[in-house]
């Protein structure tokens, strides 16, 4: 009979596939398990997998082959799979390559002993117990499996940070993108399970609550859900990821004024050229991102503005990339997730569209944008000198604290652990790219 047994989760990815290890890790927990400090301690190692380019996907071959070597000192160690890669595997090809490149590099066997989509979460103990032949494990108290995964209240990695997954899948099928083969079609959670959700987590001392989904302002309640949210005594912020400019609705973006809602908004537009977004299956276009971002500012002046953007989308010319270059200066973006086109297979650009921008070409275009974001952001940054933030304390390394403002600006300064969660005020004295230098002004150390 194992005992003591622990547990090592690795995750790729999205927040989406953070919040759902910490509902892993939660399961496991209540299982008997403990969470090892390093992968060699670990009975069980699960890989939490992301598909959105081929290099997230290399990433896990590259980790499998790693941890695989694992089993040879520790026969029993369990190795498994879930996240996107299991969920997007229907015809086993995944499974298989898993297999082939760990033979080839000469490790034989079934290094993986579980492969399963997320939304089997729930059977996971009864898995290991089954493999394990351990009576002991495979309890699913105090949950039961039709409740389904997302009912297993999770774990949270920083206890002053809750995220809410309001909504799982996604119906949109931009052409270039997997989660709707990966997480299925768009189902959206209940008001009430939400709330219920928020303030367990806050009782456990959130101070933020971070909504998750696809396009999680395409949840019915979004809107309802703000401002229920808004009213939770104990929550001094909260965000959300991703929202869709589709669903920037009236009261979504009115919404958008509440008190406790951060003076931050990620808005992926991914290109600034029309023909472009039809290709890509996006429902909007430029002119109506354009709108949309003006009547946000006409609730928030100053808020900051994230985004994403996809360079190299097949048959992207270079004109059409220039249409990019000009929405991005019209929106003055704060921040840009710029991403290379990878062609993923079963994807319908990957079936439609010939991948035909060159690497070097959709090289020099990321550089371009990286390159103008870099000056966008510096030159924003500078207006918060002398200014007075708050900021989330997250962390602390060598006598400094690090945290996000309520812009998602990262914050520098001097303090220590007794920090961590805690929010202060911070006077701003350099500006970076990438970060804000202050000065603690509100805080009283015991001595
Ligand atoms: S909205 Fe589009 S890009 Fe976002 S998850 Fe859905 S299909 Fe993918």
């Amino acid at each position: 009979m194992l005992k003591n047994l622990k547990y090592k989760i690795v995750t790729y990815g999205c927040q989406m596939n953070k919040a759902d290890s910490e509902r892993i890790e939660a399961l496991l927990d209540l299982n008997g398990f403990e969470c090892a400090s390093k992968a060699e301690d670990a009975d069980l190692i699960l890989i939490n997998t992301c598909s959105v380019r081929q290099t997230a996907e290399d990433r896990v071959y590259g980790a499998i082959y790693n941890f695989s070597k694992l089993k040879k000192k520790k026969p029993h160690l369990l190795l498994g799979v879930t996240g996107c890669m299991a969920g997007r595997d229907k015809n086993g090809a995944i499974r298989n390559k898993f297999f082939s490149a760990l033979n080839n590099g000469g490790i034989k066997g079934g290094p993986i002993d579980l492969f399963f989509e997320i939304t089997d979460l729930p059977k996971l103990p009864e898995m290991i117990a089954e493999k394990w032949k351990n009576k002991t494990v495979g309890s699913l108290a105090p949950y039961s499996k039709k409740m389904g995964y997302l009912g297993i209240v999770p774990k949270p990695a920083e206890w002053w940070r809750g995220c809410v997954v309001i909504q799982t899948g996604c119906s949109k099928y931009c052409t270039y993108c997997v989660v709707p083969y990966a997480r299925g079609s768009e189902k959206n959670r209940s008001l009430g399970a939400v709330l219920k959700e928020a303030r367990t987590l806050v009782k456990k001392g959130a101070k933020e609550i971070i909504l998750l989904g696809q396009a999680v302002n395409s949840h019915p309640k979004f809107a309802e859900i703000l401002k229920k949210i808004n009213q939770i005594e104990g929550v001094n912020r909260t965000s959300f990821a991703s929202a869709h400019p589709m669903h920037m609705t009236p009261d979504v973006i009115r919404a958008l004024a509440l008190s406790k809602v951060v003076n931050y908004l990620h808005l992926p537009v991914q290109s600034g050229n029309d023909e472009v977004l039809r290709k890509m299956n996006r429902n909007y276009t430029r002119e109506k991102y354009l709108q949309i971002i003006r009547r946000i500012r006409k609730v928030r002046p100053d808020i900051a503005l994230a985004t994403d953007i996809i360079v190299g989308f097949p048959g992207e010319t270079r004109k059409q990339f220039q249409d990019t270059v000009s929405l991005y200066k019209k929106c003055d973006f704060d921040l840009s997730y710029n991403a290379i086109y990878s062609p993923r297979t079963g994807t319908s650009a990957y079936k439609a569209f010939k991948d035909d921008v060159s690497r070097e070409e959709k090289r020099r275009r990321w550089r371009v944008l990286q390159e103008l974001m870099e000056r966008n952001v510096l030159r924003k940054n500078k207006k918060y000198f002398n200014q007075t933030v708050e900021v989330l304390v997250d962390g602390c390394r060598a006598g400094n604290c690090y945290g996000l403002s309520r812009e998602y600006k990262r914050v520098v300064f001097k303090g220590d652990k007794r920090l961590i969660g805690e929010i202060v005020n911070v006077k701003i004295i350099k500006a970076k790219e990438w970060e804000l230098n202050g000065e603690i002004t509100n805080y009283e150390y015991e001595k």
